[in-house]
């Protein structure tokens, strides 16, 4: 490719509506420019890395055993209303009517039509187990779409679906997936984890989330200093601590904290550690009011408690039913002499002689204590792990803390589906049977995101390899001088006939300038020719991570740049 002839609208200031780094650069690159909220063209540097993705995940999925299919875009109303989703979808579900009055959505995901493809098509035992998927682009109106193809409303997904005769083997196919994932974020070069995620709404019975770790990311998500636990701090579990020694309960005491509410405002007041006192918080669940405790220096997780509770709604209960249920003003809660249910974290079991709002406007107490002064309905794991936590898994690790961006999903699915839309099989003995599935995505325009959120800096863009637009840029720096056009054509047809993705930079620009884009772009490879190193038969090979300049041979160069890709693609 000659750069002169290509079109990479490249730009020198930093777009204003770009919050997130690698938004900023694929737009200052010309890799991708935005047609609506959340929907973008993508320009040839943008596409030739998602390509690269795509194919590094075909690859793996083939090799895995899926099968690749494309369904549509558009979707049929009645699916989603047979499984249930058409209500449930909410307003990402883009919805809308043909003109014989027929209603539609735009695919978020294909549960429904894939199922409905195997149930028509899928008889027998002997035709599983099978794993489908495609790459395909995915609307969901996105409430916020935001940091590029981060958060687009538009975006490439893979999403493939397994399907078996029973869960033992389901949890075989996903076992497969998860080690394609593996396998699929190493090739392309990535600093990732794979977490437990919580199964949600979904159901589900396991589920897992590829995180690529980057300060910028959505998602926290810890893992064990020594083993291999590792989890999104949504589902991350904390180790149990053991009921507190029997400190002397000291006589149950109530203080004046005028205008103090916030566990910080009332510890600073009272001079006690945020550790002696506990949170109330009151919730309503589906309806009912409940009460919750936990230490308060940390934080609870509204995941576990709605997963605790088993309710479908869960939110912090308004003014009106707080003031109902402490017969205070909001900033008072506290457990002693209430009538509703309380429960509360492990973490309240260790606690002796602590801090409570007093259920009485501007008033708190003291030398609280479990059982003396109130029931615990439930003791469990509700709060956020934090970083030096002991690991729930082995005996010496403590929990570390990252950001994440979630880069792929898998995902147990069990019968949810196919009871949903009766996708049945015969087994051997002619008896009717459910359907087991599992479903896999991974966000191939996200990962690209992503990829840069990890790999930059103050010049532009540094890619890994692998997922590079090219691997490597034939910088002319004079292209009208004659030895200089002749070398730099020669090596790059070289380069180009060894296999390795070359663009050549003839533009009429000073060598600056060409620079600057180069580093932008983030190729990783950099050939310098110019009139005054080709007279001694020399090139320079710059490398984009290091910042390392080596002077070679013409030849030299030629075959380190031809190895390093070759070692990369590996
Ligand atoms: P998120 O929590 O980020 O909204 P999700 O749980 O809704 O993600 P899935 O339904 O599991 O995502 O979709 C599979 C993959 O598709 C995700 O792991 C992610 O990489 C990608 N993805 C999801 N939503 C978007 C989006 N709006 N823009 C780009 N990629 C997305
Ligand atoms: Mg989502």
């Amino acid at each position: 490719m000659r750069y002169s002839q290509y079109f990479v609208p490249t730009v020198k200031e930093t777009p204003s509506d770009a919050e997130v780094i690698s938004h900023q650069l694929m737009l200052r690159a010309g890799m991708i420019r935005k047609l609506a909220a959340g929907v973008y063209n993508y320009l040839p540097m943008g596409l030739r890395s998602i390509r690269k993705v795509e194919n590094i995940v075909r690859e793996e999925m083939n090799r895995a055993g899926a099968i690749e299919i494309l369904m549509p875009t558009v979707q049929p109303a009645e699916l989603w209303q047979e499984s249930g989703r058409w209500e449930f979808y909410g307003k990402e579900l883009l919805r809308f009517k043909d003109r014989k009055e027929a209603e539609f959505c735009l695919g978020p995901t294909h549960e429904e039509v894939v199922t409905d493809l195997v149930r028509r098509e899928v008889k027998s035992y002997r035709q599983m187990p099978l794993n489908l998927y495609q790459i395909q682009g995915k609307f969901r109106d996105e409430i916020r779409p935001r940091f590029g193809l981060m958060r687009g409303r538009e975006f490439i997904m893979k999403d493939a679906y397994s399907f078996d005769v029973d869960s033992a083997a389901a949890d075989l196919s996903y076992d497969k997936m998860y080690q394609a994932y593996r396998r699929i974020f190493e090739r392309c070069g990535l600093n990732f984890r794979a977490v437990e995620a919580d199964t949600g709404s979904i159901g589900g019975t396991s589920s897992h989330e590829f995180m690529v770790l980057a300060e910028s990311g959505e998602d926290a998500i810890v893992s064990c200093s020594c083993c291999q636990y590792a989890a999104n701090i949504e589902k991350a579990e904390v180790r149990p601590v053991a009921p507190a020694e029997h400190a002397e309960p000291r006589p149950l005491e109530k203080v004046a904290t005028p205008e103090k509410r916030t566990i910080e405002e009332v510890a600073a007041f009272l001079h006690v550690p945020h550790s002696s006192m506990a949170k109330c918080l009151i919730f309503v669940a589906d309806g009912e009011p409940v009460v919750v405790l936990v230490r308060g220096d940390y934080e609870l997780n509204e995941i576990k408690l709605k997963n605790l509770l088993g309710c479908t709604e869960l939110e912090m209960a308004p003014d009106s039913v707080v003031e109902n249920v402490t017969g205070a003003p909001v900033g008072f809660a506290g457990p002693v002499g209430l009538k509703v249910r309380i429960i509360a974290d492990f973490s309240v079991q260790g606690m002796k002689n602590f801090v409570t709002g007093g259920n009485e406007k501007d008033i708190h107490l003291k030398n609280v204590n479990l059982e003396r002064d109130f029931r615990v309905e439930r003791f469990a794991d509700l709060r956020n792990v934090v970083p030096g936590d002991a690991c729930p898994r082995c005996e010496e690790g403590r929990m570390e803390m990252w950001r994440g961006i979630e880069v792929g999903h898998v995902f147990k699915l069990g019968t949810k589906y196919s009871e949903a839309l009766k996708a049945t099989y015969l087994d051997a003995e002619g008896k009717e049977r459910i359907i087991f599935m599992g479903c896999y995505g991974i966000g191939v325009s996200r990962t690209v995101a992503a990829c840069i959120e990890q790999n930059y800096d103050g010049n532009g863009i540094i890619w890994p390899i692998p997922i590079a637009p090219f691997h490597c840029i034939v910088s002319a720096l004079n292209y009208k001088e004659e030895a200089v056009a002749q070398a730099s054509d020669a090596i790059y047809e070289e380069l180009a006939a060894a296999g390795v993705e070359v663009i050549l930079d003839d533009r009429d620009e000073r060598p600056g300038f060409k620079f600057k884009d180069a580093d932008l772009i983030g190729i990783p490879l950099r050939i310098v020719v110019g009139a005054k190193n080709l007279a001694e038969g020399k090139v320079e090979l710059k490398h984009r991570k290091s910042g390392e300049v080596e002077l070679l041979s013409v030849n030299e160069a030629v075959a380190k740049v031809r190895a390093l890709v070759v070692a990369a693609l590996k």
